[in-house]
């Protein structure tokens, strides 16, 4: 292939993507290229709208417009709806627990997990949710991370961040596959996990 520098660049880029490799990356390149008018010009357009117009909320993790604050449900309580928190990894994690209905409450997207490679433990949102669950009077805090030893390191470090805060915190049922990923999880298996969630602070409240 002749080399053009453009090209190379973008097949680098579409190769960090979660489940695609170099040849992947490629193909969609090469499709990309061969519909510039139906695909490249309205994804260069959403692209950069995303960039400019959509962040992550700096105190509870989640997306939102970047010119308003982030919503009543989270972050900006014009009126107290919930007592509780479910802390998970990642947005991808929020959107499965949301679309399977099993779960009312705030919550709470880390950004990742304590090990994570180049992940520093300053840079997930543990400070914000102990901040959190003080000034907003939460009664429970669900970690919800992944059963990987990142997930559990992650849990375990929080649990210790919230030692002297007054809250219950539970952690999803055991039974969650190990390595078991959140977002990958069957509706049927979140709702157990969740269900069967268990107090892991026992001298608390
Ligand atoms: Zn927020």
């Amino acid at each position: 292939m002749q080399s053009i520098n453009e090209i190379e660049n973008l097949i680098k880029l579409i190769s960090k993507l979660p489940g695609l490799g170099p040849k992947s990356a490629k193909r969609i390149v090469l499709k990309l290229i061969n519909n510039r008018d139906e695909l490249i010009k309205p994804m260069a357009k959403v692209l950069a709208e995303i960039y400019k117009n959509i962040s992550r909320c700096k105190i509870c993790g989640t997306l939102k417009p970047s010119s308003v604050e982030c919503d009543f449900n989270n972050c900006k309580i014009l009126e107290k709806k919930y007592d509780r928190i479910c802390v998970v990894e990642n947005i991808s994690d929020q959107w499965s627990i949301e679309s399977s209905n099993i779960y009312k409450g705030y919550f709470h997207i880390l950004g990742g997990t304590i090990s994570s490679v180049g992940q520093r433990k300053e840079d997930l949102l543990i400070n914000s949710l102990v901040e959190r669950v003080n000034r907003d009077e939460i009664e429970e805090v669900i970690l919800a991370t992944s059963a990987t030893v990142e997930g559990q390191t992650t849990a375990y470090y929080i649990q210790d961040s919230l030692k002297n805060s007054n809250v219950k915190i539970t952690k999803l049922a055991q039974g969650l596959p190990v390595g078991g990923e959140i977002e990958s999880l069957d509706d049927g298996t979140l709702f157990s996990a969740f269900k069967n969630r268990s107090k892991i602070n026992p001298s608390s409240k």
